[in-house]
């Protein structure tokens, strides 16, 4: 039976008189009835962040660590709970959700241990002049539904810590765990801390137009993140772009293939693809190209396709009917252009659940769709290259730029090689690696600003210069 979730508006549990209907992707069974929050609620939840910022921006920072840290403590004690009601909602495997709710606390206490030191620019006999950062005010959170939690928490404690408040707004596809959590955090983060509220596809535009908002932190796709550049343009409000990728993995000759085909499986098909920076284009060195691609085909076989909640199930099913959709659309693109498989591409259109296998396309040409968009979906293209210079002007000629990854068994040519890509993030020998300490986020259109690190925990802040003329009334 679905159950009714809240949401946290100014430090109450609130529901809506329509409720939204939220699908397990194993089975498109409703689990979850969620509110439709509208311009009212929105005008509460920001009218309470607004009230509260008073106070919370002058909140002194270690107090302001101490409500991180409780609330990733919540986050903690209801781990079992938590991890299983991700993967009910998102569909990804236990195994991956746990990771998932595992990062979120640990993620959140690390951000807290940041700081932002004064500078002083100046302190001679004529003046001292400093730069402080000052929180920006009231920001709106809108995350995606690849990772919803982490997503979410990665917002939010930053935005804390730099003594701002926020209004965050979960995906329409994957509310649930995040409000759970909200309710968890009810009676740890003081009214008008922290809002969480659901809505349809309307209630996004009205974040970002929304006149006592001051900033928008925003993780979702790079079409989105466009509207949102450009209502927030009306009123000049600040804003953080995490946007989409077509991240390319550089294999180069010299890569031990037993060690490396399995961790390029992963790459392409943790979270059934639906990563931003999973590798979505996988160039091998034709001299490795035969050996290789057998072995990522082979290793493929051996993961099963199912239910996340199966014992067993290495790849879930796509998160939601539209994107299942636009995978499938892709992957039929493919089949009418004759690419060719090596493994995969056949969905059975029996059964509930948005399943696709696991689909490895054999050397489609450069600008096949499934190579030049982002699938985000349990696909991965393998292509043949010949140079180095050839392959680092092959991964740039792309509208996105956040991460890639190159493997090789001499680093420093994988160092050579990573600074000419231009992207935010770069790894030799392995992938998907975040630190909360180090700043991540994109080129071109993938975005800009950063999340994590001080990097990260300035976008919520400005920057105030105080000059004192030093024995000017003398
Ligand atoms: P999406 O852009 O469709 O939706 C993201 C969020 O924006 C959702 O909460 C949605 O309700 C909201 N939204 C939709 N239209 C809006 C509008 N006009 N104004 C304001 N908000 C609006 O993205 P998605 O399909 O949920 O997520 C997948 C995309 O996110 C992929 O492109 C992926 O690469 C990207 N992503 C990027 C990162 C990163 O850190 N760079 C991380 C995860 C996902």
């Amino acid at each position: 039976m679905a159950v009714k979730y809240s949401n946290l508006i100014d430090g109450e549990m609130v529901q809506t008189a329509d409720m939204l209907e939220v699908v397990n992707p194993a089975n498109e069974e409703v689990i979850g009835l969620v509110p439709s929050c509208g311009a009212d609620e929105l005008d509460r939840a920001v009218a309470g962040a607004r009230r509260a910022f008073k106070t919370w921006k002058s909140t002194p920072v270690d107090d302001r660590r101490a409500v991180i840290n409780k609330m990733a403590e919540a986050i903690k004690e209801n781990f079992d709970e938590l991890f299983r009601l991700l993967t009910a909602e998102q569909g990804k495997p236990h195994a991956q959700a746990q990771m998932e709710i595992g990062a979120a606390p640990a993620i959140m206490q690390a951000q807290a241990t940041l700081n932002l030191d004064e500078v002083i620019n100046e302190d001679s006999e004529e003046r001292l002049s400093r730069t402080r950062r000052v929180p920006v005010g009231v920001v709106g959170g809108i995350v995606p539904w690849n990772f919803p939690v982490l997503m979410a928490v990665q917002k939010i404690a930053p935005a804390l810590l730099s003594g701002c408040t926020i209004v965050l707004k979960p995906s329409p596809f994957t509310p649930l765990t995040t409000l759970r959590i909200a309710e968890l955090w009810k009676d740890i983060v003081p009214a008008g801390v922290v809002s969480i509220i659901t809505g349809e596809e309307s209630l996004g535009p009205l974040i970002t137009a929304h006149p006592d908002i001051d900033k928008i932190t925003f993780t979702g796709s790079t079409a989105t993140g466009k509207k949102i550049m450009e209502g927030a343009s009306k009123d000049l409000k600040r804003i953080t772009l995490e946007l989409g990728g077509n991240d390319a993995s550089i294999v180069l000759p010299d890569a031990d293939v037993s060690k490396v085909a399995e961790q390029l499986f992963w790459s392409s098909f943790s979270n059934a693809g639906q990563i931003c920076v999973a590798a979505k284009r996988v160039y091998i060195h034709e001299d490795i190209y035969d050996e290789l691609s057998q072995a990522i085909a082979e290793y493929a076989k051996t993961v099963v396709v199912g239910d996340g909640a199966q014992q067993g199930t290495g790849v879930g099913p796509i998160q939601n009917k539209k994107q299942f959709e636009r995978v499938c659309e892709l992957v039929q693109d493919a089949k009418d252009n004759g690419y060719k498989f090596l493994v995969g591409g056949d969905v059975d259109p029996s059964g509930s659940g948005y399943f696709m296998p696991i689909t490895i396309l054999d050397n489609p040409p450069e600008d096949a769709r499934i190579v030049a968009e982002e699938q985000f979906g349990p696909v991965m293209p393998l292509m043949k290259f010949s140079t180095t210079d050839e392959v680092i002007q092959r991964a740039n000629a792309s509208d996105y730029g956040l991460a890639g990854a190159v493997w090789t068994g001499n680093p420093e040519k994988g160092v050579e090689i990573a600074e000419q890509l231009e992207t935010g993030t770069v790894w030799i020998n392995e992938y998907l690696h975040l630190s909360p300490f180090a700043p991540f986020g994109g080129h071109k259109q993938s975005g800009f600003g950063a999340e994590y690190g001080v990097e990260g925990l300035k976008e919520f802040t400005y920057s105030q210069v105080i000059t004192v003329k030093k024995n000017a009334m003398a």
